[in-house]
């Protein structure tokens, strides 16, 4: 296997879970690891990442380079590439990073995999596996040999592990950036936030609610689940297409994709479109008062009753045992 780069996505400096998740997967693939990484903060988060196999970080700390600015990322990373020798690239399947690794694809020939659930080695080739058709099916698919593999992974496939190695050596790029690739230019960010509540594809625990939450205000009995557990909030897109809860924490096929330790869905019937974006969770709980519901065929453990009924007291226990 070649050298393989992992391209990681932080937040001025601090590696987001999926790239210390990718970083350790990266390392069980027989190639030595490097990885890149651009914008505010990448130099002083880059040494860290040898506790996760990196020997080698890329990092372009140009302020300019400020998240969401696709073109000069683009740039750094053919640098990064150029320097690392690498043929593999792992990125984490979050819209902004895929935007910048498929734009390096193209100019560099590569074939280009999304969403990869596993990873298996065959020769020179990885093998990445994928649920297909809204989670139908599960296919694995490879590049064919002989060009460069980009391969994205999706948070929460991997479990991130330290490897207890050193620091990583942390080498500058001089990227050469003209006017012409800075055609464009990040004016504001607009935090849309989650509070103090973990981001979804972050989080390790996931309360999500449907259409069974009666209204925007069975939301609030969702939340103080999350809460009392530390996790995020999730919605079915029957909710968010009420008007219940803001789209961006719609999971499924057309919202997010999760795979949290604990999903514990309530009033979701688990339509297919909605398990696309679930059912890789490592611990499926669902509360449904109908026992046909089709979300309790992917949970381990149902009840089935009235929401109503059976969260606050589920609430209760739970404050109770922590306090
Ligand atoms: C192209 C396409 C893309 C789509 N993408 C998505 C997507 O990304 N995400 C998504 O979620 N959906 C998506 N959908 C919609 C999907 O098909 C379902 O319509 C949607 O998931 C249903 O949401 P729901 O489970 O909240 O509502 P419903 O299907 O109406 O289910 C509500 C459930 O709540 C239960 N319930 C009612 N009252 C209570 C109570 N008091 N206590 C306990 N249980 C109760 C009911 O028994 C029922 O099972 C998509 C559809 C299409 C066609």
């Amino acid at each position: 296997m070649s050298a393989i780069l992992v391209l990681i996505d932080h937040e001025t400096g601090a590696t987001k879970k999926v790239s210390k998740q990718i970083l350790t997967a990266a390392r069980g693939l027989g190639g030595e690891v490097h990885a890149a990484m651009f914008g505010p903060g990448a130099s002083d988060g880059a040494e860290v990442l040898g506790a996760f196999g990196a020997s080698t970080v890329f990092v372009w700390s140009d302020v300019a380079v400020t998240a969401y600015a696709t073109e000069p990322q683009v740039r750094a990373l053919e640098a990064a590439l150029d320097a690392s020798g690498a043929e593999v690239l792992l990125f984490p399947s979050d819209p902004f990073v895929t935007d910048v690794a498929a734009r390096a694809a193209v100019r560099r020939g590569a074939g280009v995999i999304t969403d990869a659930v596993d990873l298996a080695v065959d020769g020179d080739v990885l093998v990445a596996t994928k649920a297909i058709f809204g989670g139908d099916m599960v296919s694995r698919c490879a590049v064919r040999p002989g060009y460069p593999q980009f391969i994205g992974v999706k948070a929460n496939a991997f479990t991130a592990e330290e490897a207890g190695g050193r620091p990583a050596k942390v080498v500058e790029l001089d990227v050469e950036v003209d006017d012409a690739v800075r055609r464009a230019e990040v004016v504001e960010v607009v935090e849309q936030g989650s509070g103090e509540r973990p981001e979804m594809t972050e989080a390790s625990v996931i309360a999500a609610g449907g259409r069974g939450l009666g209204d925007a205000e069975g939301f609030r009995l969702i939340e103080r689940l999350a809460d009392a557990l530390g996790g995020a909030v999730g919605a079915s897109r029957a909710a968010t297409d009420a008007g219940w809860y803001p789209h961006q924490h719609q999971i499924g096929q057309t919202g997010k994709t999760v795979a949290p330790q604990l999903y514990i869905g309530a009033g979701i019937s688990g339509a297919i479109q909605h398990r696309a974006g679930m059912q890789t969770s490592q611990l499926i709980v669902a509360v449904n008062k109908d026992a046909d519901a089709p979300i309790f065929s992917i949970a381990d453990f149902g009840v089935v009753g009235d929401l109503h009924k059976v969260i606050p007291p589920l609430i209760e226990e739970i404050n109770k045992r922590k306090g």
